[in-house]
């Protein structure tokens, strides 16, 4: 199970869930920061980097829980500062406090033929025209949904601080669980993005399936998550680290053992890149790929609804 050798129901995963991120709401940015020594915020800037999203692009970020204003700690915030300075190119540096990355550079020359032309397909579909500046959107960019209020709550308090005016009239909240986003239409957006959230989730087919529902044909999926290291040296190092480490500072810092213990259990039980692959072009989605990020520890999966 994802609890250690105790054995319990779907229903039980779930509120055993929901009282993980109740308890580590308050430190979950803290805690990020200091289980990856900051290198979370470096996956997650590669991430939305990937996604290089265009002006008019509309995204929903699920299992978005918290995102802490601090050099960008968050997929929906990174992404409105990236889509923002894709329209004000002059703004947007390497190293800017923006990003760490340009977003203007271009796919890997490796990558296969048929990625970039599912790509061109994608930035088609998701990135027309530019946005005239300072203009209301009709629809908002970004939707933000996680199943537990108490983490879209704190993510909202930070987007007052976090976000300028025209960035928080662009962003909206939703408590959804992300088997069932049922008050969210058929083809609704461009990109589709979980990151750290599908693992936490019972049936993760459910998931994806529900991704391909609500995104537009041409539409991207996009999932940074825990992964597993293929060399079995650097995995054993990880494993001292994470099972050691990780549960110890969780104690120290947030006041909870258990609450890491399940975190460090669940990525360990998340299937491999190969397996989760496979998983999400069974649900329809093609040109699927994935791209391993320090050593494996992390891996992006992206593919195409066509
Ligand atoms: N995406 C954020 C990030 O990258 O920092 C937060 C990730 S946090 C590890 C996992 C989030 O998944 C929590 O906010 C939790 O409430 C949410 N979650 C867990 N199960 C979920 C479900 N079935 N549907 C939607 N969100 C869920």
């Amino acid at each position: 199970t994802h609890f250690g050798f105790e054995t319990v129901s779907e229903a039980e995963k779930a509120d055993k869930v929901k009282s993980v991120f109740e308890n580590v709401a308050a430190r979950y940015d803290l805690m990020n920061d200091c289980m990856s020594v900051g290198v979370h915020r470096v996956w997650k800037d590669i991430f939305v980097h990937r996604i290089n999203p265009g002006a008019n692009t509309r995204m929903i970020d699920v299992a978005g829980g918290t995102g802490k204003y601090f050099r960008n700690c968050d997929i929906a915030f990174r992404f409105l500062k990236f889509q923002l300075a894709s329209t004000k190119s002059d703004t947007f540096r390497v190293g800017s406090p923006i990003s760490i990355l340009d977003p203007r550079v271009e796919l890997p020359p490796d990558q296969p033929r048929a990625e970039n032309e599912a790509e061109a397909q994608y930035q088609a579909v998701g990135s027309q025209s530019s946005l005239p500046k300072n203009e209301e959107l009709t629809s908002r960019s970004v939707l933000v949904s996680d199943i537990n209020p108490r983490m879209l709550e704190v993510g909202q308090k930070r987007s007052l601080t976090a976000l300028t005016a025209d960035e928080q009239k662009r962003i909206d909240w939703l408590e959804a669980d992300a088997e069932n986003l049922e008050t969210i239409p058929d083809e609704s957006f461009d990109v589709y993005t979980i990151a750290f959230g599908i693992r936490n989730c019972v049936h993760i087919e459910n998931v994806i399936h529900e991704a391909y529902r609500v995104l537009k044909p041409g539409g991207r999926f996009m999932c940074l998550e825990f992964s597993q290291v293929p060399n079995s040296l650097l995995r054993w190092v990880y494993d001292q680290y994470s099972f050691q480490v990780i549960p110890a500072m969780g104690q120290v810092i947030a006041g909870d053992w258990d609450s890491y213990k399940y975190l460090v259990e669940s990525i360990r039980k998340f299937p491999n890149q190969e397996e989760f692959k496979s998983l999400i072009q069974q649900a329809g989605f093609r040109f699927v790929s994935y791209e391993n990020l320090t050593f494996g520890v992390t891996a992006i999966h992206s593919g195409y609804k066509i």
